[in-house]
């Protein structure tokens, strides 16, 4: 089983309210650094780890367990130790030891509105998580779900900050190499 202390390489959660660029920053990260990209509503989609559709909700209910299992073969496995990048919206659901960097990006208001209505949302998921950024629902999770240094709280309203971010990232990752020399 991988735990923090005997990884050859960290692993790296992107987390976030849906459009603050998780997808588009964890996939920079991944071909960086040459880590590997786990997209984890990809995986929930690729290997069904739904139970059922909750039809009030409009939305998939999360087999969470299967999805653990899933991600397990990646995550506690000698073969592959470290190196994984993951981007979900959510941070509470997995166990802490799996990662050494939980980083929450943060999106303005008006630039989540451009991103979420041209990606198709109805106003009503998108004010739904116009509120979910406005208050910080994800940066909270995550606060209270991994140790407070390793949580870290990024911009990313453009592209320019995109390109620091991902700097202090390599520069981060760099340190945490060394320092397991
Ligand atoms: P998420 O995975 O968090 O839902 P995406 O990575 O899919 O977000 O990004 C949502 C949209 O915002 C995409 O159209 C993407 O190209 C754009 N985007 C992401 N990050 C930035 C950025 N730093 N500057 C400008 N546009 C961005
Ligand atoms: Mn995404």
């Amino acid at each position: 089983m991988s735990s923090p202390d005997d990884r050859k390489r960290p692993n790296i959660l992107i987390t976030g309210t849906p459009g603050v660029g998780k997808t588009s920053f964890a996939s920079m990260i991944a071909e960086k650094l040459n880590m590997h990209h786990a997209n984890v509503g990809e995986v929930i989609k690729e290997k069904k780890c739904y139970l059922e559709y909750d039809e009030s909700l409009n939305t998939h209910v999360l087999d969470e367990d299967k999805l653990l299992d899933t991600l397990e073969i990646d995550f506690d496995t000698d073969k592959i130790s470290g190196g994984i990048v993951c981007d979900y919206h959510s941070s509470e659901l997995f166990p802490e030891r799996w990662f050494d960097l939980i980083l929450v990006l943060r999106t303005s208001t008006e630039v989540l509105f451009d991103r979420l209505t041209e990606r198709g949302y109805n106003e009503k998921k998108r004010n739904e998580n116009m509120e979910c950024e406005i208050m910080g629902i994800v940066l909270e999770e995550a606060k209270e779900s991994y140790a407070p240094e390793i949580v870290q709280e990024l911009t990313n309203n453009t592209i320019d900050e995109m390109d620091e971010n991902l700097a202090r990232v390599e520069a981060w990752y760099k340190q945490w190499m060394q320092e397991r020399e």
